[in-house]
């Protein structure tokens, strides 16, 4: 469910028209739905009340500060993965305590960082780096909660890029060496392991996957139990999926009718780290028609937005739905096949291929829809292209959340040294 519906022949975000905002800041375009991303927010905590989550939203889904600031004043946490998410966690005014930080390859500065800023944990992925904080917490002379992240081994039925529960994926502890490390653990001065972690991969669109992993996990605790080991929190990570397609994914409701009753007789404190699910149909890329192009083989409607901009269909060949902005008055009738795709000169710089579309001119508007989560955080300036304006819309309002970058802001760090000249 989303906020962004026509009425009449217009695409409206809330009770903005599109093309008023592709009038006004150009494109290609963020438009962002406030009431979509909070609604999304509340729908989980809400299916989730019995056992009182904190909700981690995960940064990199989308890390504009004023989207994490929207989730964060609802009684959102963040789920980081670097120094730069940490910085912006606390630029958005999240409280260090609602912060957990995962990714298997944390620096000891970004380490060093996370502690004096009082987090409340870090998701360990490998022993190295455990001994690594117990190291640097020791020489900053606190205490450190963390929590292991284990690789379960089950398979969540999604892309291969975005599975990481499987023990051929890098992320994680498979559960014997999680024992044998919460073992030795026993010993470090600075460091204490108070939970355990997943996440089994993105996208998924069943509860049964979650099911598995935390059946598997719940297990794994108990026996720790039998040995004395106190496990107080279990995150269960992110990637409840959502409609790109036809997909037709699980509820908050029905993944909270599916694994609420395990998380309920665990009696542990429950983290979520929900990306997509919050903030992927809270977002759209509007982009404009530059040229349309016929060849001998195929129709390529060009537009002026790329890959740089959204790479999720040139990454995973992902599905995104791509409508007008304003409806062809009776054009649609005449639907033909094309490919639409950007400016940049690669050939998997598309957003859609094969697609049945209305006929469009130059000029016209498209939005790509379900590009909040994933999108702008992956953008990049290949080809020298400036990234995107963000526009966030709450009812009638519309908020500039980050300015179209300029030509200066390309080459901003860059110099020429003085004898090339
Ligand atoms: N938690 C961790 C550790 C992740 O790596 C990710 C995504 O890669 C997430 C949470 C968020 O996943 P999603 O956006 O699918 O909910």
């Amino acid at each position: 469910m989303h906020e962004f519906r026509y009425k009449r022949n217009d695409l409206y975000c809330e009770n903005v028209k599109i093309r008023d905002l592709a009038e006004k800041f150009g494109t290609p375009l963020y438009v962002y739905s406030y009431t979509t991303l909070i609604g999304h927010f509340l729908k989980l905590k809400s299916a989730f009340q019995a056992v009182n989550p904190l909700i981690c939203y995960s940064v990199k889904a989308n890390s504009n500060l004023a989207i994490l600031r929207a989730l964060v004043d609802k009684g959102a946490g963040l789920d980081i993965v670097s120094g730069g998410e940490l910085f912006r966690a606390k630029k958005a005014g999240c409280p260090a305590e609602r912060i957990v930080y995962a990714s298997v390859g944390k620096t000891a500065y970004e380490i060093e960082e996370a502690i004096k800023s009082g987090i409340l944990f870090f998701n360990v992925e490998s022993f190295p780096e455990l001994k690594n904080i117990q190291h640097i917490a020791r020489r900053l002379k606190k205490r450190v909660k963390v929590a292991l992240r284990i690789n379960p081994d089950v398979e969540p039925k999604t892309h291969k890029y975005i599975t990481t529960g499987k023990l051929t994926n890098k992320f994680g502890i498979d559960f014997e060496s999680a024992r044998r490390i919460i073992l030795l653990t026993r010993g470090f001065s600075h460091v204490e392991i108070s939970g355990l972690h997943i996440h089994i991969g993105s996208q998924i669109t069943t509860g049964e996957p979650f099911a598995a992993a935390i059946t598997k996990i719940i297990g794994f605790i108990r026996g720790l139990k039998r040995e004395g080991i106190v496990i107080e929190y279990l995150n269960i990570g992110g990637g409840l999926g959502i409609v790109y397609d036809r997909e037709m994914p699980q509820t908050a409701d029905k993944f909270a009718a599916r694994i609420l009753p395990l998380l309920k007789k665990s009696g542990l404190k429950i983290i979520m780290e929900p990306g997509r699910f919050i903030v992927g149909n809270a977002g759209i890329l509007v982009t404009r028609v530059l040229y349309v192009k016929n060849t001998p083989k195929k129709k390529f409607i060009i537009v002026d937005g790329g890959m740089n901009d959204l790479i999720r269909p040139a990454l995973y060949e992902a599905y995104h739905q791509v409508l007008p902005v304003i409806k062809g008055f009776g054009r649609e009738a005449e639907a033909e096949k094309a490919d639409v795709v950007g400016p940049i000169c690669e050939s998997g710089d598309f957003f859609a291929k094969d697609r049945v579309l209305p006929l469009v001119e130059e000029g016209d508007c498209l939005a790509v829809m379900g590009a909040g989560a994933y999108g702008f955080s992956m953008a990049s300036n290949y080809n020298s292209r400036r990234r995107p304006q963000e526009i966030m819309v709450n009812k009638d309002k519309a908020f500039v959340i980050r300015k179209r970058e300029s030509y200066g802001d390309l080459v901003h760090n860059e110099s020429i040294p003085r004898e090339f000249k």
